[in-house]
Order: C-alpha cells, then sequence, then structure tokens
C-alpha cells in the first residue's frame, strides 16, 4: 500500500487539529512531506499523527490499512471448526448431511458443509479448499447399496448319498 501524490492519506490537520484525510501533494523518498485537508482544503506539512502522540504501534500508522482481513475465510473456518469438533461426524456418502454441519473426512480432515448443490451432492469447505463429495446415498434404492438378499443354501438330496453295502 504506497502512498502516491494524488493518493489519500489520513494525516494531523493542522487547521482541524484532527485526524483528517488529505491528498498527498508532495513526496519525500516514500513518505508523503505535504498534504492537503479534504476537510479544510488546507496545504500543510504531513503529519501521521496527533500532536504528543508516541510513536506508532506496528500497523497503526499505515494509512488505509485494513483493519481486519474480514474476507479471510480461514479464521471463521477454523473458529467454526473448533467450535463444532465435538458434533463432528465421521464423513460416509450413506450418510444426510445439511448445512454447517462438521464432518471429518479420511482423506481431507475437519470440514463444514457449506451448500446441498443437488441431490445427493454435498459441498464441504476443507482445509485445503472445497470438495464435492457424495451424500445421502443410503436413501436411494437403486444405487444398489441394499443388501442383497441371502441365497437358499442348497442341500443335496439325502438319498442321493451313497451307502456302502
Ligand atoms: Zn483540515
Amino acid at each position: 500500500m504506497d502512498v502516491i501524490v494524488g493518493g489519500e492519506v489520513d494525516a494531523y490537520c493542522t487547521a482541524c487539529k484532527a485526524m483528517r484525510l488529505h491528498n498527498v501533494i508532495a513526496m519525500v523518498a516514500t513518505r508523503p512531506a505535504r498534504v492537503a485537508c479534504r476537510s479544510c482544503q488546507g496545504q500543510h506539512a504531513y503529519r501521521a499523527r496527533l500532536p504528543g502522540e508516541k510513536a506508532p504501534r506496528k500497523s497503526s500508522s499505515k494509512p488505509g490499512a485494513a483493519s481486519t482481513a474480514a474476507q479471510v475465510p480461514t479464521e471463521t473456518f477454523y473458529a467454526r471448526i473448533a467450535a463444532g469438533e465435538r458434533d463432528a461426524v465421521g464423513y460416509s456418502p450413506n450418510d444426510r448431511y445439511v448445512v454447517d454441519a462438521v464432518i471429518r473426512h479420511p482423506t481431507f480432515g475437519p470440514g463444514i458443509v457449506i451448500a446441498l448443490p443437488k441431490p445427493q451432492k454435498v459441498e464441504v469447505q476443507f482445509e485445503s479448499g472445497t470438495k464435492l463429495l457424495l451424500h445421502d446415498r443410503a436413501a436411494t434404492p437403486m444405487l444398489n447399496l441394499q443388501r442383497p438378499v441371502p441365497r437358499p443354501v442348497v442341500l443335496p438330496p439325502i438319498q442321493d448319498i451313497p451307502t456302502e453295502e
């Protein structure tokens, strides 16, 4: 996030006597040297912080730095995994899942069901990415997952057993 001439920067305005958004007028090396206040249009030397304020803590003086990376899904992912891990069930294509269920896959590890895009397909977010898995297969007889009917055992007729004289 480099500051450029004409770019915006948060700075202390000597006229407003407060932190204001400024446009950069001039730069010295990589720092703004002269800025124009967007509130009062006054131009003055760049001051990164309020008078008397101590040196910046890490990243607090970076102009435009995002406060928290809300778009990063992993933090939410891990939080939800941690919250749901106790109730996590082992993944099986025969089981039926609902959105937000936490499951445990033998290969991909813990994951969260994020969508049911079509029948018997479940979209799961794992640490390594999103996977489309089978589920609910036990519900459909045409998938041949029923137990085979045991065949009757055929015994030889008893009268056919040869007897010795
Ligand atoms: Zn101002």
